[in-house]
């Protein structure tokens, strides 16, 4: 039997725990029901987010495989954990973004919805202290986070998860707005990806109502977070 018991806690994140295990090619995930946003200045907590989150990344981290993007996913361990491949996680975030939302929205002056003519990818380094800053390839190059090869790689499977996500969830009445990937390097030096893809990470707008189902609930305080969290588990649980 495989034996996940968890050793050391390698890193603790917002809403994540990674444990070291005695398969040093393994780490084992725990997520946690915390939820923070504006750079961790706003916090809350509520149970059953981190089994949520949980449930719906060990959902389509499989799908994603199965349509030919690697990822650091072995399998669900229980409701709050998740067997991973040990990965150097590369300091970029990358995010994609089919509709015009956020961040994004408010800096170029246009209408949260507004659909744009091609998925943008973006990148921001991985720091809390200094708000994810916006870089662009040749920073992440020049202070050696990834070659070049590995970015454009990392491009390259960042449109291969829009293109699978967008109709998936698109089937099940919800409209993917943008998302937040990570991806990490395994000692092969093979790009998989990794981290969760949850409310927590996307923006999910019900299609036929545009109402929000996602972390902007929390963030915007409009109530309902648990719910839409539960509601947008059961569109991907659904057949
Ligand atoms: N996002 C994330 N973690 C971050 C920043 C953004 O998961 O640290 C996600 C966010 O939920 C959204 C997408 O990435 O789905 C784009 O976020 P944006 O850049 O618009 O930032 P925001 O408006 O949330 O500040």
């Amino acid at each position: 039997m495989t034996d996940t018991t968890r050793s050391e806690l390698r890193y603790e994140g917002k809403a994540k725990r990674v444990y070291a295990t005695p398969n040093p090619a393994e780490y084992l995930v725990e997520y946690k029901d915390d939820a923070t946003a504006f750079n961790a200045q706003k916090r809350g907590s509520w149970a059953g987010k981190g089994a949520t989150n949980n449930a719906i990344t060990a959902a389509l981290y499989p799908k994603l495989e199965a349509a030919g993007i690697p990822t650091h996913f072995i399998e669900k361990l229980s409701s709050t954990e998740q067997r991973v491949k040990a990965v150097t996680i590369v300091p970029v975030e990358v995010i994609v973004r089919n509709v015009a939302a956020g961040s994004f929205a408010k800096k170029l002056g246009l209408e949260e919805g507004k659909t744009l003519a091609r998925p943008v990818v973006e990148y921001c380094y991985k720091s809390d202290a200094l708000g994810d800053p916006l870089v662009n390839t040749d920073t992440a190059v020049a202070l050696g986070w990834a070659s070049e090869g590995d970015l454009a790689r990392i491009r390259e499977l960042a449109l291969q998860v829009r293109d699978f996500l967008t109709p998936f969830f698109e089937q099940r009445g919800i409209r993917l707005i943008d998302f937040k990937l990570e991806f990490g390097k395994l000692p092969s030096g093979q790009i998989v990806l990794a981290d969760e893809i949850s409310p927590d990470t996307c923006r999910f707008w019900d299609a036929e109502t545009n109402e929000k189902m996602d972390k902007d609930r929390f963030r915007r305080d409009l109530g309902g977070v648990e719910e839409a969290y539960g509601e947008m588990l059961r569109r991907v649980e659904q057949a």
